[in-house]
């Protein structure tokens, strides 16, 4: 069924809640976008243009999906809510431009964190040419995906993600702030991370209780020279294990006796009072290589 009236309005939405009796699934993270300028604003961040490839994660009732296609994308979205393969057929646009909605929109009906990104685009979208990732995440599993679409071998140019604002604050935040931590470190070190727009409460229905925000992630053009990821991780967590103390103090794990554990802080050109929260990613960097090489 076509409707000249965008999915992503109240009234297209309570509409189709009614029609097929659908209730938004809280287990799910189902937060339908029902603000059209909210929408195309992801749209726009995401930088979607004619004949772009793009993998959804959560396509819900299409809201965002229906405005991706009139942009120009094909899209492949992944989704496990059973009840929406119906209405997502039915109720997203039947042509774009001239072409079946076949041949610009393939479902795919498995979680994300699940995905074989080869094995489920054959045939519909070309790996080997820029994929563009869009989605406005289960808050539940918002770090999850991140990590595993960055370990992923799937060559995405971009990564254009709804999600709590505290968690997009968090991603995108600089030193000496609250919410610079082990997770800004964590993606800062692997991408690079631009804060694109907020979103409020009022966009979706239903409601929910927290404030959102689009962060737009890509991969970093300057890699950092990190070679055992999993141990720079580590360093930070143990550096911000108690943040209101100083390093040095975190850095008891690493270096029991005093002496060295301050001359290592300053080798690195670090005052021995510094909190974990004002080093900068360089100087984490700095830091993780130095312990590693007191342990070789
Ligand atoms: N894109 C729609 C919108 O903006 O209105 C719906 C967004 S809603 C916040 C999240 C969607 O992700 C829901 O449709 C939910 O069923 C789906 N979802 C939840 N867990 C998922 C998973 N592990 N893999 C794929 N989709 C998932």
């Amino acid at each position: 069924m076509s409707n000249n009236i965008a999915i992503g309005t109240p009234v297209r939405t309570q509409a189709i809640i009614n029609r097929y009796f659908m209730h938004a699934k809280k287990n799910l993270g189902q937060n339908f976008l029902v603000d059209l300028d909210a929408i195309k604003g992801i749209v726009k961040a995401a930088d979607i243009t004619k004949n772009d490839q793009v993998i959804e994660i959560g396509p819900g009732i299409g809201s965002l999906t229906e405005q991706l296609l009139l942009a120009g994308a094909k899209v492949l979205a992944y989704e496990v809510d059973q009840d929406l393969p119906e209405i997502l057929h039915n109720e997203l646009p039947q042509t774009i431009e001239g072409q079946e909605l076949d041949q610009r929109f393939k479902l795919v009906m498995k979680d994300v964190l699940k995905a074989d990104f080869e094995k489920d685009t054959a045939g519909f979208l070309d790996l080997n040419k820029p994929i563009k990732i869009v989605a406005n995440l289960p808050y539940y599993i918002t770090t999850p995906i991140i990590f595993d679409l960055i370990k992923s071998d799937l060559n995405f140019v971009s990564l254009t993600l709804m999600m709590q604002k505290e968690v997009a604050e968090r991603l995108t935040a600089a030193p000496k702030t609250k919410a610079y931590g082990p997770l800004t470190l964590a993606v800062q070190s692997r991408m690079h991370v631009k804060y694109a727009l907020d979103v409020k409460s009022t966009s979706f229905m239903p409601r929910p209780k927290v404030d959102s925000a689009v962060v737009v992630l890509s991969p970093l053009v300057q890699k950092p020279d990190i070679s055992d990821y999993k141990y720079f991780d580590h360093v930070v967590k143990i550096a911000f294990a108690q943040r209101r103390k100083t390093l040095s103090n975190n850095l008891k794990t690493f270096i029991a006796d005093k002496d060295e554990r301050e001359k290592l802080i300053t080798d690195l050109g670090l005052d021995l009072r510094v909190r974990p929260e004002e080093l900068t990613l360089d100087q984490f960097i700095a830091l993780s290589k130095a312990l590693a090489s007191r342990q070789a």
